[in-house]
Formats: structure tokens, sequence, C-alpha cells
């Protein structure tokens, strides 16, 4: 498997760490847990999408495009990595952000991740929640090209085949982190929204008979679409990569059970692993993925799911900068020192 045919911009912080979490293993009692640090990426405070837009942005500067696009929820972490990313490429970045979960709080809509697509630059236009997010874009892209812009367009999450390169290139990565220190992985956990990571993690692992099963933790779509959306994504990657029979409809799992009412909206179980993570291992998690991820972990350790003597990955996909647009969740935390 040859990703070097792909031209990439090489940006991102890897390998990422791939570290043992003995407080929390110690706390659950049952498998060994793991984690990979894609938290750790570099770019603007991190996360999964500075493995995307190695090759997304790539592809945008083949194509000779001054200025970049994209959309997601307010407090998208997508958005902003794309904001960083452009920045340092000298492009402009314009981005749609969808208010999904119509909250009026001043931090959701302005703090976090918002206040870093501002300070990268980025011009922000906002549409109403539920709209055709990717025909806006397409609209607002043909109104710049009317102008002479070259614009590139970036679809949700960046995930398409080509974003879903850098998730193939992270399950390259994992396995031979686990190779050269003799560790066998027994599972593969993550978080899973707009598929991309999801469809390249196992589209790499399959293409290298690696025998690592994988279970998505979906955050807004039921499982039977998440699933489907995933495989679609998988089959594209494969396709592209010349080995369009690695995946099986059987090798794509996701889990909806953790999502709760909505996208961005968190239960008790995923501000529980957010304290947790952060109690226990000082590793901060996001109230809308990756603490909904961990939630969905923890329970399948406390219901012995994974077994004691067995070895669980959690792909970390990052998402700590929304904790500033989302700190009325965590409002009542403050400790008071009893001697006092
Ligand atoms: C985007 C994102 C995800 C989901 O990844 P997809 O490739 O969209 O499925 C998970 N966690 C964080 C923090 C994200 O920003």
């Amino acid at each position: 498997m040859h990703l070097s045919r792909f031209p990439r911009v090489f940006l991102a912080h890897l390998p990422t760490p791939l570290e043992k979490l003995d407080r929390l293993s110690k706390e659950l009692g049952g498998p060994e847990i793991w984690i990979k640090r894609d938290d750790c990426t570099g770019l603007s405070t991190g996360g999964n999408k500075t493995r995307k837009l190695e090759f997304l942005m790539a592809e945008a500067l083949a194509l000779g495009a001054d200025i970049v696009m994209t959309q997601g929820a307010t407090q998208s972490n997508h958005a902003r990595q794309t904001a960083a990313f452009a920045a340092k490429l000298g492009m402009d970045c314009h981005i749609l952000l969808e208010d999904r979960t119509g909250s009026n709080d001043a931090n959701y809509n302005s703090n976090g991740n918002v206040l870093l697509d501002r300070l990268h630059g980025a011009t922000i236009s906002k549409r109403a929640g539920g709209m055709d997010m990717q025909a806006e874009m397409e609209m607002v892209a043909n109104k710049l090209r009317a102008e002479g812009r070259l614009v590139y367009v970036i679809p949700g999450g960046g995930s398409n085949a080509t974003g879903a390169l850098g998730y193939v290139n992270c399950a390259f990565e994992l396995v031979s982190q686990a190779n050269d220190r003799g560790m066998v992985i027994d599972h593969l956990v993550t978080a899973t929204g707009s598929a991309g990571t999801q469809a390249g993690l196992i589209t790499g692992l399959k293409a290298i008979n690696a025998g690592i099963p994988l279970t998505g933790i979906g955050v807004r779509a039921p499982k039977q679409k998440q699933e489907e959306n995933v495989y679609n994504l998988a089959l594209q990657t494969a396709k592209k990569l010349g080995c369009p029979d690695v995946v099986s409809r059987s090798d794509v799992v996701a889990d909806s059970d953790y999502v709760g009412s909505g996208y961005g909206i968190p239960r008790e179980d995923t501000l529980e692993a957010i304290r947790m993570f952060a109690q226990l291992e000082a590793i901060l998690l996001d109230p809308v993925y990756s603490g909904k991820g961990a939630a969905g972990l923890i329970d399948y350790c406390r219901k012995g799911k994974f077994k004691k003597g067995e070895r669980v990955v959690f792909l970390h996909t990052g998402g700590s900068a929304a904790l500033f647009g989302h700190d009325a969740f965590f409002a009542g935390d403050s400790k008071a020192l009893a001697a006092e």
C-alpha cells in the first residue's frame, strides 16, 4: 500500500503517541486500556481533522485554489482546523456554521472553536439548523467563482475518499507501533460522525489484514444509517487505493446507543466520561464527540464486552477546544477543600 502516490502536505505531528491508561484501566477493573493520541496531531490544538486535511489541502494546492470552504456545526473542530491549515498555507478560508443546537449561550456561539476560527482569519457565515449545508456551500462557492476565485470545497468533517486517506495512514501507523513493541491489540474504539475516520481506519486495517475489530461510537445518526455511511465511504476509499474488495459490510460496526437526544447534546455518561479522563488520566475529551466515544468505551468495559486480559485502544479524536464553548455543562463542578 503506497500512500506516497497521493499528494500530501506534511504538517501533522506524527506518529501520535500510543499510551497506556493505568488509572482508568484500574478504575474499570476490566481490559487494559490504551489511547492513541490523535488529540496531539498539532495544528491549532490538534484533533483528527489534521490527518484528513494533509491530503485535502494538498489537492486544493494542486488545483491552484486560492480559497477553501467548508461547513460544520457552530463548535466544529473541522472548521477550526481547516481555518488553521489555510492560514499556514496562505489561503483564504470561508466557513459556514450551522446552528444545530439552537443554543443562545454566549460561549457556545463565540468562544472555543469559533474564537479560533476568527483568530486564524477565516470569514464565517451562519445558517439555521437543518439546512442542506452542502447545497449552501455550493451556492456560495458559485458566487465566489463568478468573481473569479478558484474555490476548493471541502465536505463537512473532511469526509470523502481523499480525507479518509489520512485515517488509512493512521491504521498503518497504529499497527506499526503495536508491532514495534510486541503489543497485541484486541479492539479499537473511536467516535464516529461524518464517517471519514472510521472509513479510513477500517480500509487501512483490512488492507494490511490487521485482524483488529473496530467499533465506532456514533454521535448523531442511528446505527444503520451510520454504518451505511461508513461502509459507502470505505468502498470509495478502498477503490481510490486500488484494493476495491478489502472491506465487507460486516467489518463496519457502529453503536449509536450513546448519542442521547441528539448531536452536540451530552448525556450524563458523556459528562462522566469527560470527568473520568480529566481526573484519572489528565486527558481532555469533548462533549460532542470524544466524550460520547469514551462513554461507549467505559460502558463496554463495565458490561464485560471487553474482558479482563484483553487490550483495547481508544482513538482520541480531539475536540478539547470545544470545552470552552460548553463550560455551562460543568457549571456545578467546583470542589471545595474540606479543611477550609
Ligand atoms: C470530527 C470529529 C470526530 C468524528 O470524526 P468523523 O471522521 O467525522 O467521523 C470525532 N471527534 C472529534 C473531536 C471530531 O472533531
